[in-house]
This record gives C-alpha cells, sequence and structure tokens, in this order.
C-alpha cells in the first residue's frame, strides 16, 4: 500500500539511516510528532516541520519517541526549544533519560552524542492516545531497544514500528553475552506484531510499506540466525554501529581505529566478550567485514561510507 494511501493528517517525512523518519499526525486539536531524527540534522528536520506538509506556522502540541536512540531523540531538545512543546518518552526509558544513562541510551557507549532534553510525560505500554484524530495504541516492543514503544491504529491497520520492524529486518539487538534478555525480547515483539492486523507500517527508517507478512518472515528469519550464531549478532551489531558513526563523520582515520575500538566502550567490551583480538587486529577484522559487505571503502589513509 503507496503512502499516499495513508489518511491524509498523516504526514511521513522519510528521512535516511541517519535521521529516523519523523510522522506527523495532524488535527485542529494540536499536532503531535513521532521522533525527531539525528542532532546535527535537527535543521533540516526544522526546515522540513516549517514546510507546508508540515506544520506551516502552527504549533506542535506534542513530542513523542518510539525508543530513546541518538536518530530518533536528536532532535527533541531543538524541537521543544523551538516550538516549546511538552515531550512524552515511553515509561521504560524514563529512568535511563533521567539519569542520562550514556551506556543504557547508547551515547557516549557508542560514540554517539545528543543534545539533553527534559520530558513532561511517559507512555505507558498497553494505553491509547489520540493523535491526529485517530487512536493510537502505545504497545511494548522490547529488543533492539528494552524500552521501546510501537503505536499502532486498529482501524487502519497502521503501525508506526520505530526499529522493531523495517521492510528488511529490524534494529541491531545486542547478543546474549551483552544482554540476555534482547533477542527473546525481540522474538515476543515480533510475534506480537504478527498477531495484528496490519495492514501499513511506517518504519523508523525506509518507506512506509504494506507488505507486513514478508517483512516479518524476512524479520524472524534474521531472529533465528542470532538465535543460532550469538556471535553473527554481535559482528551485525558492530557493523551496524560503525556504519552509522561513518554516516555521521563521513570519515574516520584509519591510523586511529585501533585507539577508537579501544577507546569507545561498545567495541572494547564486544572484543573482550567475543573476539579478545589485539585492539588493531579488531579494528582491521571489523573493517575488514564492513568492506566485504560493500559497506566502505578506504581512501589515503581515511575509511568511508561506501
Ligand atoms: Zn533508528
Amino acid at each position: 500500500m503507496p503512502a499516499r494511501r495513508l489518511p491524509p493528517q498523516i504526514h511521513v517525512f522519510v528521512r535516511d539511516w541517519l535521521s529516523a523518519n519523523h510522522v506527523l499526525l495532524k488535527s485542529r486539536d494540536g499536532h503531535v510528532l513521532v521522533d525527531s531524527g539525528y542532532g546535527r540534522h535537527a535543521p533540516l528536520t526544522l526546515a522540513l516541520l516549517r514546510t507546508a506538509r508540515g506544520l506551516g506556522g502552527e504549533p506542535l502540541a506534542w513530542l513523542v519517541n518510539t525508543h530513546c536512540h541518538s536518530d530518533h531523540i536528536g532532535g527533541n531538545a531543538a524541537i521543544a526549544a523551538h516550538y516549546g512543546c511538552p515531550i512524552a518518552i515511553p515509561e521504560g526509558e524514563a529512568a535511563a533519560v533521567l539519569r542520562w544513562d550514556e551506556r543504557a541510551l547508547l551515547l557516549g557507549y557508542a560514540d554517539q552524542t545528543v543534545e539533553r532534553f527534559a520530558f513532561a510525560s511517559v507512555l505507558v505500554p498497553g494505553s491509547s492516545h489520540v493523535w491526529g484524530d485517530l487512536e493510537w495504541l502505545a504497545l511494548a516492543a522490547p529488543g533492539h531497544d528494552m524500552g521501546a514503544l510501537v503505536f499502532y491504529n486498529p482501524e487502519h491497520g497502521i503501525l508506526i514500528s520505530g526499529d522493531a520492524l523495517w521492510q528488511q529486518g529490524f534494529g541491531l539487538v545486542m547478543p546474549p553475552a551483552i544482554d540476555p534478555a534482547a533477542l527473546p525480547a525481540t522474538r515476543r515483539t515480533l510475534e506480537m506484531l504478527a498477531a495484528l492486523e496490519v495492514r501499513m507500517v511506517i518504519p523508523g527508517h525506509g518507506e512506509p510499506f504494506g507488505d507486513v507478512h514478508a517483512a516479518l518472515d524476512r524479520a524472524f528469519r534474521r531472529l533465528a540466525s542470532f538465535e543460532a550464531d550469538p556471535l553473527r549478532a554481535a559482528r551485525y551489531a558492530l557493523k551496524a554501529l560503525l556504519s552509522f558513526t561513518l554516516l555521521d563523520r563521513r570519515r574516520l582515520p584509519l591510523a586511529g581505529m585501533a585507539e577508537y575500538v579501544e577507546r569507545v566502550g561498545v567495541y572494547r567490551d564486544f572484543n573482550a566478550t567475543f573476539f579478545q583480538l589485539p585492539p588493531q587486529r579488531f579494528a582491521d577484522t571489523l573493517i575488514g567485514e564492513l568492506r566485504s559487505a560493500g559497506a566502505v571503502r578506504e581512501e589515503d589513509g581515511w575509511l568511508l561510507p561506501a
């Protein structure tokens, strides 16, 4: 089902892999925005919101988040400052955001930075909300992020899935040795989503899509491959994290990669847990895998996204 068949008060700003998509739910009772994108792209996010497809000059009533990773909350502070709107986050994220837990939020721990923001309210799993004149159920969707929510509108069968389900898979999931709850939670979440009547998914990244069964099939297959081989989940997570950082920085000096994987917590922990390699060899292995996957290239001493 193409995006044009979404109800007219739903506006999806499809972004990229660095900035999560924004979903604007418009209503005379107040407009609500789901997810704010990546921090460095906040000026573009604000420009998109100012367009006629966005808010024009109208106020924003609420900013809500599916989960609290840098590509979904990066624009929170800028949008709240610009529109003076309150922010609501999933209840399961509140403790980590309150203490600004750089590890749980995959911030400093994954070499990510987000401007700190305050939230006014939490979204409780199982609660229902009227946004854009539609009823949305906030459903717990742990796995990629253990506090994540998805928002489901039963009337139209629309699912705002965040990173719990994409057309090709889902967001990185921590392997059992790092978080033993993550893979089982991912399975429960996919099973929960499979039991919903979904006709259109608005994912956190990529275009909205209608073929939910095929997407779930792919997601279950990826999950099964991670369950069968936790090291595969670890490698996938590392590659996703480093590719993400490269999208942000645009390039990293190859000569500094050993120091980088030693300094940034997530790489250090994964190496200690899964690989036990000297930093240079660990960096070379990681870069080699990204190169074989066609995700990076090397040029004049720099590592660049392919
Ligand atoms: Zn994301």
